[in-house]
């Protein structure tokens, strides 16, 4: 899962600084739209709100499953919904198992 930089800087502006997860399998149904914090990535804030401004660039096809590492497969998503993506391939994993 590795995105280089110039890619995840595109995906950022194309997200506006906001989570694009649309997942309706999350709490948020509609564009989740979570704001991000540039300087958070991969790093959850434990003081404050919890995971206040963390994302992580995910892939919408896991590089494992032949997912690309362009602008059109990187999703920009707020710490939970990756955190939820992650969970949820390992579901998915599991049912497919
Ligand atoms: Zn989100
Ligand atoms: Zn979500």
């Amino acid at each position: 899962m590795a995105f280089s930089q110039d890619v995840v800087i595109k995906a950022l502006k194309r997200a506006d600084g906001r989570c694009e997860c649309q997942s309706d399998t999350h709490e948020h149904r509609a564009r989740c739209e979570t704001r991000l914090e540039w300087w958070s990535r991969g790093r959850p804030a434990w003081s404050g709100s919890a995971w206040d401004g963390a994302w992580e660039a995910h892939p919408r096809i896991s590089m494992n499953g032949g997912g690309a590492d362009g602008l059109a497969n990187c999703e920009i998503l707020c710490w939970q919904c990756h955190v939820a993506a992650i969970v949820g391939l390992v579901y998915g994993a599991m049912a497919d198992a």
